[in-house]
């Protein structure tokens, strides 16, 4: 019996032992006093790294994004992003639920927008409308397959938000991933944001944790509404740790995920009745879409979990794959031989006995 190997996310990772030593050890305080150096240690270095003045550790993608929406905008405010986007589509609209702020999506091409989609999208001062307040943009784009932003597309809509009076906030929480997949360090692609967030829980590998980078009277104001959103934690230099020894030890190696991500799209390219959703796959995740005379993405996903390969069908005919820390080139490469022969066995008639998981 092999050992599962699991791509329904890269937030599966498990810490490592250097990880959990770091944990083990590191000091902590109150947080909420202000007395955690290991938090402290944290946001320096992750505003550091985002070239920002100021960064706050939060529990979660969630909270960054939805704190980033509340400092930039009041009720009956509205932020403009794209179609497909986490903080619009996997957040419970928490912009409504918590802030009383709308949304206007645009639909992008697989997650990229054209800076002149946005033209004209700013409501005119009228006591009719909403109030266009922000932007927010994803990068790399999760339910766009893991795609970068083009550089110039993401630059020339941020000037083109600061032009009409807009802030702007960039969902980053796989920003490291953009970064090792194009050389661009990360405060040249937060450079024409506001406020930023990153996750530590995703590529890099930390069993918890995001942070909000930006200005420092915004991060102050993020850290009440933190509270107010019930993330003010105390000896949290535990998790902290974790994310620290994350930033520091796996940035780089992310190039290993998305060289495993190759493997696996080489797979689906050679096999008949699957394919991939878009010609490259840019980062770590790959999207696999099954033609109908195969059978459903839930076939595909149970066909895989039945020889130890875990995945999510995120639509009737498409399937995630995640690659990450815990995935090594080995395990990636039976995962892409299994993928091909599941996929011939459905082409040739077999059809799984019990549904996948199904998670869209
Ligand atoms: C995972 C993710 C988040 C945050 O998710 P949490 O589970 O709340 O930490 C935000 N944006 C994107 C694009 C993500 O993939």
């Amino acid at each position: 019996m092999t050992t599962v190997v699991d791509l329904r996310s890269d937030t599966v990772t498990k810490p490592t032992p250097g990880m959990r030593e770091a944990i083990a050890t590191c000091e902590v305080g109150d947080d909420v006093m202000g007395d955690d150096p290991t938090v402290q240690q944290l946001e320096t270095l992750t505003a550091e790294v985002l070239g920002k003045e100021a960064a706050i550790f939060m529990p979660s993608g969630s909270m960054t994004n939805q704190v980033a929406v509340r400092i930039h905008c009041k009720p009956g405010d509205e932020f403009l992003c794209e179609g497909g986007c986490h903080i619009y589509n996997y957040e419970q609209g928490a912009f409504a639920q918590l802030s009383g702020v709308v949304a206007r999506t645009i639909e992008g091409d697989h997650g990229v927008l054209q800076p002149d989609q946005l033209h004209g999208t700013i409501r005119a001062e009228n006591e009719h409308l909403v109030r266009t307040r922000l932007v927010c943009l994803e990068n790399t784009h999760n339910r766009g397959g893991g795609r970068v932003q083009p550089f110039a597309h993401v630059a020339a809509i941020c000037e083109w938000a600061h032009d009409g009076g807009l802030m702007t906030h960039l969902d980053g929480a796989r920003l490291f991933n953009a970064v090792a997949a194009t050389g661009i360090a990360a405060d040249e692609w937060s450079e024409p944001f506001d406020t930023v967030s990153v996750c530590f829980s995703k590529g890099l590998g930390a069993p918890v944790g995001s942070a909000l980078a930006g200005p420092a009277e915004m991060i102050k104001e993020a850290r009440r509404h933190r509270k107010c959103f019930g993330g003010g934690m105390r000896q949290v230099g535990i998790i902290a740790a974790g994310a620290l020894y994350a930033m520091q030890n796996h940035r780089e190696r992310l190039t290993e995920d998305h060289a495993n991500a190759q493997i696996l799209a080489d797979a689906v390219r050679a096999t008949e009745g699957i394919q991939l959703l878009t010609a490259e796959v840019d980062t770590n995740i790959v999207f696999i879409e099954i033609d109908p005379s195969l059978g459903t993405a839930a076939d595909l996903v149970t066909m895989l979990q039945n020889e130890g390969v875990l995945t999510l069908a995120i639509t009737p005919t498409r399937v995630r794959a995640v690659t990450h820390l815990d995935v090594d080139t080995a395990a990636m490469r039976r995962a892409a031989e299994i993928l091909s022969r599941v996929a011939e066995s459905l082409a040739s008639g077999t059809k799984p006995e019990v549904g996948g998981v199904v998670a869209y």
